[in-house]
């Protein structure tokens, strides 16, 4: 039998090239990766009850908690006023989700609109977590999504360490509660709360952490795949090391 030939450079970079194909397919068929301005609503990815907004559904996944003690801890914490952004928020925003879902995102903290529905991630990046949650083949209600902190920060503006300090130890109750089996940190302020680090997130990101023994993956805030779409292509092979490492599925 007439042996293969040996692999050639051309040979790998041809299927590199393959390969992006594939997540380009994989990505466009999702509307994740094409421009903003032709970007449609993707119902298929968020079963959105008819008649309902996708703030409702959301608000109902985190209703449906059959773990009263997530829920218990939630009534606990809502009023608090442990540091300064407690007297200015407009809504306290503790998760939604999955209570016992196994990948768990992480971002940094609500934003305006997150603010004004008390829900995570319902904004712009809200809609581009949920598109890149349907392009891992999940959705919303399998997976469990919180910030570091609970309350905005004025103007968007980042946290402030001693916010943080006074914040993180309802994460860290959350982690507990849920027991996902994957954490992915949504951007470097949640990276930094649970790793304890100051490292950059090009740092960050392509190396398996641990947090108490969970699977921890990091990769960019939404937001800022919304300002930079170059970031996408990495972000994708983040998501896709944490479906990975949540069941063993090859996206
Ligand atoms: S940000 Fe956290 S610590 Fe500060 S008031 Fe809100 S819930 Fe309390």
């Amino acid at each position: 039998m007439a042996e293969n030939p040996p692999d050639t450079d051309f040979d790998a970079t041809l299927r590199d090239i393959r390969r992006s194909l594939d997540d380009l397919l994989a990505f466009e068929g999702r509307y994740f990766i094409v421009p903003e301005e032709v970007m449609v609503p993707e119902a298929a990815f968020v079963q959105v009850p008819a008649g309902a907004s996708e703030a409702v559904f959301v608000a109902d996944v985190a209703d449906t908690t059959d773990v009263a003690d997530l829920e218990t801890f939630h009534q606990q914490i809502c009023e608090c006023v442990r540091c300064p952004l407690g007297t200015t928020r407009t809504r306290f925003v503790f998760g939604s989700g999955n209570p016992t879902a196994d990948i768990m995102f992480v971002g940094e903290a609500p934003g305006q609109e997150e603010d004004r529905q008390g829900l995570p991630f319902v904004g712009a990046a809200g809609e581009l977590l949920t598109k890149i949650i349907g392009a891992m083949k999940l959705s919303r209600e399998d997976v469990y999504i919180c910030n570091v902190l609970k309350c905005r920060p004025p103007n968007n503006r980042d946290p402030q360490p001693d916010e943080v300090a006074s914040c993180e130890p309802y994460l860290q109750r959350q982690i507990e509660l849920v027991q996902p089996r994957v954490i992915c940190c949504l951007g470097r302020h949640a990276a930094h709360a649970l790793l304890k680090t100051d490292a950059p997130l090009s740092r960050l990101r392509g190396k398996l952490h641990q947090y108490q023994g969970i699977a921890l993956v990091v990769t960019y805030h939404p937001a800022a795949l919304l300002r930079n779409a170059d970031y996408k292509r990495a972000a994708w092979e983040d998501v896709k090391w944490v479906r990975k490492l949540h069941d063993g599925m090859e996206l």
